[in-house]
């Protein structure tokens, strides 16, 4: 399922590169629409990121597709129901200035414990 041929790709997207199948992630859920898996570098107990199979910059250009987003947003609220208690922060960075360093859209899902406010 992680080899679908994907019309959207964007050269030397890191993203890209994972709903390929090209490089490993530790996923947690894939579809049709969206893969998630685990950031490499957790700020949470639970820190997993839910990405679009098809490229998109940001946030802004994902709600270009408001039922992709809808369903990008149940994702993440099943993953923190699965994986921890259910309560959860989610984050798009959407901009360098605001500490997006991936430029294919993906949401934060942060949970499985007591997130301090201002935390990432
Ligand atoms: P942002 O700074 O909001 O763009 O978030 C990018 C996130 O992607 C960071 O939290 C990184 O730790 C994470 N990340 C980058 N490359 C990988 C990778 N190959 N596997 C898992 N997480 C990654």
């Amino acid at each position: 399922m992680g080899n679908t041929v994907n019309d959207h790709r964007a050269p030397d997207c890191v993203f890209c590169t994972i709903v390929a199948g090209e490089i490993p992630a530790d996923r947690v859920h894939e579809d049709d629409q969206v893969i998630a898996f685990r950031d490499q570098n957790p700020k949470a107990p639970v820190h997993v990121l839910v990405v679009p199979r098809e490229h998109r910059r940001d946030v802004r250009e994902l709600a270009e597709q408001p039922e992709l987003l809808a369903h990008l947003t149940s994702v993440a609220a099943r993953i923190a129901s699965d994986l921890a208690d259910g309560d959860f922060r989610l984050i798009f960075n959407t901009g360098a200035t605001a500490g997006q360093s991936v430029f294919h859209v993906h949401a934060h899902v942060l949970a499985g414990g007591t997130l301090a406010e201002g935390e990432m």
